[in-house]
Formats: structure tokens, C-alpha cells, sequence
């Protein structure tokens, strides 16, 4: 008998399964009405999954959508109880270590959901790098940077409120780029608002803008020629859809930035191949996880497209692995906006994320390195021992800014 072929099985050790998996909704409120073209945001609703594996290592995740069902197809809600229903059953008692592998497994039994997907991905990353004791930036490849520029919106919808910001956030040496929310209102008042801002910052601040598809393509060559006069260096999404997109680039003196059309590696190949951004905002949760968005790196590198680091105004847990992905990229010329947490005003971290000198310093620690402040949590759950409408700003936990 030839003892060689003996199955691999017998001789290997059982590899840690997930056993569990929860979610709760978290209602956050946050510092000011945060405008876009389409929607006006008042709190935050994040979505954590925890995900218990046999070892004992728990990992945490989270989706995050902006304005309900504003920006995309799936909600808060919608996402829980996805995961809850569907999610679960296809990854308990799966080997929770070939995160890669249960990915794939769940792709063939659920379709859609990124948000969700980048979520319970987040998780299993987590638990995976505590479990070999290495930060989820080692995991997808190792990290490039330990530090990330960070883009704050002023999006107030009020010039003077704005300018008071962006001098506050320069005072404060949080940020130093800065966009603007417009598309909700005529282009001449959007114009001007930028141009006022352009002017009060001067070379002090770089000023972007998003208009979040909100204009015709006729409205966007008008639009960008004057926000190209007024200084604005960037234009984020001005229309829908990669083809109307390719045939506004390098008409102006202005980059063009695809972000809602950016869904995962295939719309980015189809945006490379069609010349349709000179930027893309790669998204976790738009992309479908932290893997999916190198492969969108990786088209944009090939194809000469600059990278920004973009966010879903997630809050920490959201933000962290993003940083961490992002912390791997060959080239990430236009940093990012990873500022979602400085929106919330309450903290849900045990020890609050290092924002100093215009960057966000990329956790070190294993798995995401971050934990969560569980008493916190609990009390901003939304079916939790607290149902929580607003807190006064005094209860801002103080100098975290
Ligand atoms: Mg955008």
C-alpha cells in the first residue's frame, strides 16, 4: 500500500470555522446637515456585523449607505437583514481563514450586495490578521504608507458657513483639500459659491467639487469650463454613465473623477477603456470589498488613471479598512476622504483615530487594529437598551478634534 497518497485530511489540523455572525444598526448624529444633490443627511446609520469564528477571534465589519437609498440599492436595513437571512447560512462552518475562497463562495450564492459583501469581507480580514497577528494592510499585500492625505467636504450649502469651516480645518491642520457638494442648485449659484470659496482660500486650500450626476451633459460643459476659471482643480461625477463621461475629458482645464460610476473591476475596465475619468474614487463598499478594489487599482494603474481613496461617510470600522487598502496602493496621487468619523459627533472606538496634520494615520495593530467601545455601541444600537434621537454637541467627546 502506498502510504504517499494518503488523504491530506488525516494529517491536517482542523482549520477555525465561522460560527456566528450579528449585526445591529447603529443611528449616529452628526456634527452639521451634511448637503448633497441627492440628499440632505442629518444623522448616520451604520450597519457592524460581527463575525465569531471557532477559534475564539471575533472580526468586525460594517456597510454604511449615504441617505438611505439616496445612493445606491441597499439600506441599513435591507443589509441586515440580508446578511442575517441569506449571508449566514451560506458562511457558518466555513473556514474562516481562505477568506478569499469563502468570498467566492458567497458571490455564487448571493448576487448584488456589495455594501454587504465589503462588510462581512471586513470582518473576516479582522479576525484573519489578529489571527496571525498582522494589521489587514499585510493581508491584501502589505502597506506602502503608514499615513493618508484627508479631503474634508464642506457641504453646509451656505458660502460663508463653508469659508468659516475650511478656515477651521486649516487652523486646525485637519485638512487642507476641500470639496464641495453642488448639483442642487442652477450652475450660475454653484459657480459662484466655488469661486468664493477659491478665492477666500487662495493657495491655502485646493478646492474639488462633486456634483453627485446631477447635471446634463450640456450643463456640465458649461460647468466645467467655469469651475476650470474659478481654480477648481477637480470635478467629481458631473453626469451619469461612463460614455457621457469619456466625452467630457480633456476638454477643460479641470480633471474629471468617476465615482458613482465605479461600481467593482468591470465598470472600471469599461471606464479605462472607454477614456472615461482621469481619476477614479475607488469605494470599498462600492467596489465589493477591499480585494475588489485593488483590482480596481490595478486597471487604473494600467490604464494611466489617477487614484483617490474615497468613502460612503462610513464611520470607523468602515473607514479603518479602507485606510488600510489604500495604505497598499502603488500610487494614490490624489489622497483620499477618508473623514467619515469627524462627521459623527459621538465616538464608538475604544481609542479614537489619530486625524493630525492633514492625515489619518493607518491603525497599526492586528486584524483592522481598532476595538470597538462596546458600551457605546450599545447605546447608540438602534433595538438596543437605548433609542437615541440627538445628543447637545457638549457631549462631543472633547479634544478629539
Ligand atoms: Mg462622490
Amino acid at each position: 500500500m502506498n502510504q504517499s497518497f494518503a488523504p491530506l485530511a488525516t494529517t491536517s489540523i482542523a482549520a477555525p470555522v465561522v460560527t456566528r455572525i450579528d449585526t445591529v444598526i447603529l443611528d449616529l448624529p452628526t456634527i452639521r446637515p451634511h448637503k448633497l444633490s441627492v440628499a440632505t443627511m442629518t444623522g448616520q446609520v451604520l450597519t457592524l456585523v460581527r463575525i465569531q469564528c471557532s477559534d475564539g477571534i471575533t472580526g468586525i465589519g460594517e456597510c454604511t449607505t449615504i441617505g438611505g437609498l439616496a445612493y445606491g440599492g441597499e439600506s441599513p436595513e435591507s443589509m441586515k437583514t440580508n446578511i442575517d437571512t441569506w449571508f449566514a447560512p451560506v458562511m457558518i462552518g466555513q473556514d474562516a481563514t481562505r477568506v478569499q475562497a469563502l468570498m467566492a463562495r458567497l458571490g455564487k450564492m448571493v448576487r448584488d450586495n456589495r455594501f454587504a459583501k465589503s462588510a462581512v469581507e471586513t470582518a473576516l480580514l479582522d479576525a484573519q490578521g489578529k489571527r496571525l497577528g498582522l494589521p489587514v494592510s499585510e493581508l491584501l499585500g502589505g502597506r506602502r504608507r503608514d499615513r493618508l492625505p484627508v479631503a474634508w467636504t464642506l457641504a453646509s450649502g451656505d458660502t460663508a458657513r463653508d469659508i468659516a469651516e475650511a478656515e477651521e480645518m486649516l487652523a486646525l491642520r485637519r485638512h487642507r483639500i476641500f470639496k464641495l457638494k453642488i448639483g442642487a442648485r442652477a450652475l450660475r449659484d454653484d459657480i459662484a459659491h466655488v469661486a468664493a470659496i477659491k478665492t477666500a482660500l487662495g493657495e491655502r486650500g485646493a478646492v474639488r467639487v462633486d456634483v453627485n450626476m446631477a447635471w446634463s451633459e450640456t450643463e456640465a460643459e458649461r460647468g466645467m469650463a467655469a469651475l476650470a476659471d474659478a481654480g477648481c482643480e477637480l470635478v467629481e461625477q458631473p453626469v451619469p454613465g461612463a460614455a457621457a463621461l469619456s466625452r467630457l475629458m480633456r476638454r477643460f482645464g479641470v480633471a474629471l473623477m468617476a465615482d458613482e460610476s465605479l461600481t467593482g473591476p468591470e465598470s472600471a475596465f469599461d471606464l479605462a477603456r472607454l477614456q472615461g475619468a482621469d481619476v477614479f474614487a475607488v469605494k470599498l463598499e462600492q467596489s465589493g470589498g477591499a480585494f475588489n478594489a485593488l483590482r480596481v487599482a490595478a486597471i487604473a494603474d494600467a490604464a494611466g488613471i489617477g487614484l483617490y481613496g474615497g468613502t460612503m461617510l462610513e464611520g470607523a470600522v468602515g473607514t479603518v479598512v479602507s485606510a488600510h487598502a489604500f495604505a497598499t496602493f502603488a500610487n494614490l496621487q490624489w489622497g483620499t476622504e477618508l473623514f467619515g468619523p469627524l462627521l459623527l459627533t459621538e465616538e464608538i472606538l475604544a481609542e479614537p483615530l489619530d486625524y493630525s496634520d492633514f492625515e489619518l494615520a493607518v491603525p497599526a495593530g492586528p486584524g483592522l487594529g481598532i476595538a470597538l467601545d462596546e458600551d457605546r455601541v450599545a447605546f447608540f444600537a438602534r433595538d438596543g437598551i437605548r433609542r437615541t434621537i440627538s445628543l447637545p454637541p457638549a457631549s462631543h467627546p472633547a479634544g478629539r478634534n
